[in-house]
């Protein structure tokens, strides 16, 4: 995850186990690949224009590097969530005095696996944590 999406103080929610229980349920032949590589054609674009590389193995197809995109929902933002694009974009998350929670979805740009990979609540106090 790159540092700057989240910062220590921000209570980190891992998704690591349910990710690991359907790539495990792809692997035995439980789950098809056309199930857990389903990413809308909406995250499909953002994930080719505003993601962040992840620098791991894609772990469906291993064909390619898997890659993060970033959402924020509460309040005063949009019910399918504000894209966090890059720093900026947080930075004025993190400052504008409202809870609000991000989601951090990692994809596949090969097979279009996608999995939730961890979300965390950001409040409007946190500049000195959220520089890097
Ligand atoms: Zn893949």
């Amino acid at each position: 995850m790159p540092r700057w999406q989240a910062s220590k103080n921000d209570g980190i929610v891992s998704y690591r186990l349910a990710r690991q229980r359907t790539v495990q349920a792809f692997h035995e032949g439980r789950r098809t690949a056309t199930e857990v590589c389903d990413a809308q054609p909406e995250l499909r674009r953002v994930a080719h224009h505003h993601a962040a590389p992840l620098n791991e193995p894609c772990p469906i197809c291993d064909a390619d590097d898997l890659v993060s995109v970033t959402f924020a929902f509460g309040s005063g933002l949009p019910k399918g969530g504000r894209l966090v694009a890059d720093l900026r974009e947080m930075t004025r998350l993190r400052h504008r005095g409202k809870p609000t929670t991000c989601y951090s979805l990692e994809i596949c740009r090969s097979c279009w696996w996608n999995h939730l990979r961890e979300s965390y609540a950001i409040s409007g106090d946190d500049l000195s944590s959220s520089a890097n």
